[in-house]
């Protein structure tokens, strides 16, 4: 633990079942915002436009957002895709979601060049296709979570290892 914070094997985690402080309020993170440009470079090379649409959420504005899901899907709908407050990556600092928020955004020439060069530059998909049941979320192609080095590994050569599969964690809400 720092400052409330998880971290297991030096990884921030915050998932289903590690949850942050509503006051870990880091803000999006200077490496992150590094690697994030080079990896728009990179990307603008290929002919490929990124941009972050989402970047640091405070638990404040999780908390709003996650509501209103509720409000309109009911609860254990909302879950699927949505995170409860304390539990959004993004309130980490060190998640963004790129372009899109449409579920076909992996079909797309930025979403594919993303899952073949992401890793590259530190980051990895999070949510990756047919990993629902252990990251206890749906394939999310446009949410980028940096890990610096360890992003080489996950990557394994297109099958993406999960932060959960990885540490051997569990990501599930206590009730
Ligand atoms: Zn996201």
């Amino acid at each position: 633990m720092k400052n409330g914070a998880y971290y297991i094997n030096n990884i921030l985690i915050a998932n289903k079942t590690y949850s942050l402080p509503s006051t870990y309020t880091p803000g999006l993170l200077p490496e992150l915002n590094n690697a994030f440009e080079k990896l728009k470079n990179a990307a603008a090379e290929d002919g490929i436009s990124l941009k972050i649409i989402s970047g640091f959420r405070s638990y404040h504005s999780q908390n709003s957002i996650y509501n209103n899901y509720v409000a309109r899907d009911g609860k254990k709908e909302a879950d699927t895709y949505s995170a409860r407050p304390g539990h959004s990556e993004h309130q980490t600092g060190l998640a963004i979601d790129v372009n899109s928020l449409m579920f076909d955004f992996g079909e797309t020439k930025e979403g594919k060049w993303l899952q073949n060069h992401a890793h590259q530059y530190g980051f990895i998909i999070r949510y990756p296709e047919g990993k629902e049941a252990i990251t206890g979320y749906r394939y999310e192609p446009w949410h980028l979570r940096y890990v610096g080095e360890l992003s080489k590994e996950l990557y394994n050569d297109g099958n993406w290892i999960t932060l959960e599969e990885y540490l051997g964690i569990t990501s599930n809400y206590q009730n």
